[in-house]
């Protein structure tokens, strides 16, 4: 059943929003001195993630991850940890919040409480000339979760073992020796490198087209401290059709580590500095 509006619908409507999370007193990354540091790093390690799989690869903090596009159009679903530490890791609803749907140069990629803190800063997007198009998409979103093969069976009644969920919870297991259901459990809501998204403006829904990446462009973060990196090559390929599926044309991803001398003056952030005393 419609409702019908009330007599002073429009202008309830036409209440100008405020930002949620002013970002006016975040410290800003000093991203001068991580381009310095970035002319200056070295190649220490290329890790290539095959087609819809995972791979897991750490990278000291004051280096910097490079995710790159290699040979076609391909989308990568990051998680990320504290290399020593899985019970903190990055809280795309957090960061969210903080720097809005994509990121891009400049934002931060947060970890969830208690100790929300930097993991890591974007410093190099190759797609940042993308903007945000007449769909309302835009690149590198953290407003999708992952694919994975409960929503399938929830959709489609079908199993299919190759999701990102199940690509990353083999890439944790593999790398730090656990139970797949034990990692299972640490894997998380990711960003999603390359992936072209949004939100459709009459119905509100998630919608994905066909990422903009091609072959050689790249995502470079810089590790605010030490990490423990998961990529997965999305069996949704450039995301232009479908996910969940052998269907669409699937390609490989890089991560490079570069090492580099920490920045001078910057040390790792600390964890939050609230007391945890929640009023008791
Ligand atoms: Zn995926």
């Amino acid at each position: 059943m419609t409702r019908t509006p009330p007599p002073d619908a429009e202008s309830r409507r036409a209440v100008r929003p405020v930002i949620c999370y002013p970002t006016e007193t975040l410290p800003q990354p000093p991203l001068d001195l991580y381009a310095a540091s970035l002319a200056a790093a070295t190649h220490a390690e290329t890790v290539r993630v095959p087609p819809r799989e995972a791979r897991a690869v750490e990278i000291p903090a004051g280096s910097f991850l490079r995710i790159r596009s290699v040979e076609g159009p391909q989308v990568g679903d990051l998680n990320l940890f504290a290399r020593d530490d899985l019970s903190e890791r990055f809280y795309s609803g957090k960061t969210r919040a903080l720097h809005g749907t994509h990121l891009t140069t400049g934002d931060r990629l947060w970890s969830g409480f208690p100790h929300l803190r930097p993991m890591a800063t974007v410093v190099e997007d190759t797609l940042e000339w993308y903007g945000i198009d007449a769909f309302g998409g835009s690149v590198h979103d953290v407003i999708g979760t992952r694919c994975d093969p409960y929503t399938g069976r929830l959709l489609n009644g079908t199993d299919y073992h190759h999701c990102c969920h199940s690509n990353l919870t083999r890439a944790l297991s593999e790398a730090r020796g656990l139970p797949p259901h034990e990692a299972e459990m640490h894997v998380h809501d990711v960003l999603n490198v390359f992936m072209c998204t949004g939100f459709t403006r009459d119905t509100g829904q998630y919608f994905m087209k066909a990422s903009p990446v091609r072959p050689g462009d790249h995502l470079t973060l810089f590790a605010e401290i030490d990490l423990l990196a998961l990529l997965s090559a999305c069996p949704g390929g450039d995301c232009g059709s479908e996910h969940s599926s052998d269907t669409a044309p699937c390609h490989p991803l890089d991560m490079e580590v570069w090492a580099a001398s920490p920045p001078e003056g910057w040390a790792p952030p600390e964890r939050n500095g609230y007391d945890r005393s929640h009023g008791t």
